[in-house]
């Protein structure tokens, strides 16, 4: 137990760092589809799909069973394959590298920017060679990466960006929604991500041959498409073109899906009014550094994330982090750089490879952020950590 906990939590309840919600009219939608007669690959797919698609400002979306599979889809739709690399970054979860991994290709890692977090444009383009096919950029926390700069660099030397927007949706970079920017972007409906159907994931993009692939490669890679079939035998006839997967979404989530959709705005909206009074909260305190905020973009804020700054904050992390626990406060840590992982190390991956990412990953503390909080629950967050902070004798700047 933690050397600061010397009186009761701020809390006597666990406030977890994210959470999910669904009123009346999204259980509703849910067991409509339980009596109709399609629970998968009905009607409600293209509905949720076409919702999307509009939300975003894109032609197509193609919806999956996690956004992990949506990734693997994005990267088969690239023909990333057997000795091909892709950049990305260290400062995510595992799958935006794992579905490279899947597909044979190579991941490659590229540093952060100190200041924005995201994967920085600069340490991309010179890890460019000749066997480079794509970009994932991860818009981390919801903050969207440098799309300019990493456009610039995919069209200079003709690579595929698929962006990881598993944080963003109803993020806008330069007024645009993220989604809509890149060659695919890829969204999770995971419960702790904006909007939820359980499991889930979607693909969203402009690009017609992509469409196809994505829709292929969802379902064993069989199509029943006249236009696409080598021979037509009959009305029953169907052929598998490529070596696919199950990776459909059900009715069920897809109808939550678009119920959820609706409250997507509302989501956003309290998702920034928390974390603006967390920057306000924070933001004088020597101790530590709020987010970064870009005039370029708009973020919906999937995650709060405070770095640690003063030598003697930064050297006790863990103990910060178990103190506001004991806080019944949900703190988390995200990223572990990815290519730290020992799968990655026995591939050859080595410590030292991103230093900024694997310094700021000492750092960081995520706090609970999620549309339902309350004031109270907000200022309950304030309290534990302000009671963290002035054990170090907390410092104006
Ligand atoms: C959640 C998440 C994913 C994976 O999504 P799932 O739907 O859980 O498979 C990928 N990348 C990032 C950055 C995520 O946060």
């Amino acid at each position: 137990m933690s050397k600061f906990r010397v009186d009761l939590p701020v809390r006597d309840t666990y406030l977890p760092y994210g959470k999910q919600y669904l009123d009346d009219e999204d259980i509703q939608a849910v067991i409509s589809v339980l009596k109709s007669d399609f629970l998968t690959t009905g009607p409600k797919i293209k509905e949720f799909e076409k919702k999307m698609a509009e939300y975003v400002g894109v032609k197509y979306a193609v919806a999956f069973s996690n956004g992990t599979a949506a990734l693997h889809g994005a990267c088969f739709a690239a023909n990333i394959g057997q000795g091909d690399e892709v950049i990305t970054t260290p400062l995510t979860f595992a799958a935006s590298a794992n579905c490279i991994l899947y597909q044979g290709g190579k991941p490659v890692f590229a540093d952060i920017n100190e200041k924005t977090y995201n994967v920085d444009p600069n340490s991309i383009e010179k890890l460019v060679t000749s066997k480079t096919k794509a970009i994932i950029p991860v818009d981390y926390t919801g903050q969207p990466a440098d799309l300019d700069a990493i456009m610039a660099i995919a069209n200079k030397y003709n690579l595929i960006v698929i962006e990881d927007a598993a944080h963003a949706l109803g993020s806008t970079f330069k007024d645009k929604k993220i989604g809509s920017i890149s060659d695919m972007t890829m969204f999770s409906f995971h419960p702790v991500k904006h909007i939820t159907t359980g499991e889930g994931g979607i693909i969203t993009t402009n690009n017609a041959k992509y469409y196809e692939k994505l829709l292929l490669f969802r379902s064993h890679g069989i199509t029943r498409d006249q236009n696409q079939l080598e021979q037509y035998e009959g009305p029953w006839y169907y052929e598998m073109k490529d070596l696919g997967f199950n990776y459909r979404m059900t009715d069920i989530q897809a109808a939550l899906g678009s119920s959820q959709l609706l409250k997507i705005d509302k989501f956003v909206k309290r998702r920034r009014e928390i974390a603006n009074i967390y920057n306000k909260a924070f933001q004088d305190i020597k101790q530590l550094t709020i987010p970064y905020q870009s005039k370029q973009s708009e973020s919906s804020w999937h995650l709060y994330v405070l770095k640690l700054n003063a030598e003697q904050l930064t050297g006790n992390r863990r103990e910060i982090f178990e103190t506001l626990q004991a806080e019944n406060i949900g703190v988390n840590v995200h990223y572990i750089p990815v290519y730290l992982m020992p799968y990655y190390r026995n591939l050859g991956y080595k410590k030292g490879t991103c230093p900024l990412a694997e310094k700021l990953y000492e750092d960081i503390i995520t706090i609970p952020l999620f549309p339902t909080m309350s004031d109270s629950d907000v200022n309950d967050v304030i309290k534990g950590v302000y009671k963290v902070i002035d054990f170090y004798k907390r410092e104006a700047i």
